[in-house]
């Protein structure tokens, strides 16, 4: 049986911003949509596998920051495909103000910038996930499954594949500021994180249910090893109560 293909989209260069197309057997799922006005990088990546629009079967969002859900709504128009995300992200979906704890420095700068708060053409999820888990076999892959992961924001989602790959959203990052040149296998945190503890938890769950590389949003991917090693230091930070 042929693999799942992982396809990573650059939205910014230099792995600054990814989003990631998955296709099995001449279908796909999109996932996460990247900045507005995504659209031909998107594209770019369908025709690579000899796809087009209408083989989307879905639109997975991880989260609904502006660079991962900004182009959500022109997605939806020219596939038809169903919006899913998690019921907890709905504000942010509907353009509440995200909470943005910076996590550092660049996080601070980054704020001030604007960008991250830069409005962009909201929606309601057309599949409000509110279960911890939802397989994917209903848009035709049984291989995937969407896991609730918490931390970055209220209603973080993760995509577990049977042999041990995620796609894990703003979970963690790494390379320099926000992907980046230098240091792409150096685990840290992303500009904006609201709970490091919760964080921390998912990432625990996502290694004990066998997740291996970890496909992110900026930066990455990153071994199982240097996940746990980022568990540890956000450990540090936010320790277990008790
Ligand atoms: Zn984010
Ligand atoms: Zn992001």
């Amino acid at each position: 049986m042929s693999r799942t293909v992982i396809e990573t989209i650059p939205i910014l260069p230099f792995g600054m911003v990814n989003s990631f197309l998955i296709a099995f057997e001449g279908k796909a799922i999109l996932i996460d949509t990247g900045l507005p006005q995504s659209e031909p990088k998107i594209l770019k990546a369908l025709k690579k596998h000899s796809l087009v629009w209408s083989d989307v079967n879905a639109i997975v969002l991880t989260h609904a920051h502006i660079d991962h859900a900004g182009s959500a709504v022109a997605i939806k128009s020219l596939t038809s495909a169903p919006i899913i995300a998690h019921e907890m992200e709905i504000p942010y979906c509907q353009g509440e103000r995200p909470t943005l704890n910076a996590t550092g420095l660049f996080g601070r700068l980054f704020y001030k910038t604007g960008a991250i708060l830069e409005p962009f053409p909201y929606f309601r999820p057309d599949v409000p996930i509110a279960q911890p888990k939802l397989n994917l076999s209903e848009y035709g892959f049984p291989m995937c499954t969407l896991h609730f992961t918490p931390g970055h924001t209220p209603g973080s989602l993760s995509v577990l594949f049977d042999d041990g790959r995620v796609i894990a959203g703003d979970l963690a990052a790494s390379g320099i500021l926000l992907g980046g040149i230098a240091f792409r296998k150096r685990p840290k945190r992303p500009p904006f994180e609201e709970s490091a503890a919760l964080v921390a938890t998912s990432l625990e769950q996502l290694l004990a249910l066998g997740a291996r590389k970890f496909y992110i949003g900026h930066g990455g991917p990153l071994g199982a090893k240097t996940i746990d090693t980022h568990v540890h230091a956000l450990r540090k930070i936010s320790p277990l109560p008790g």
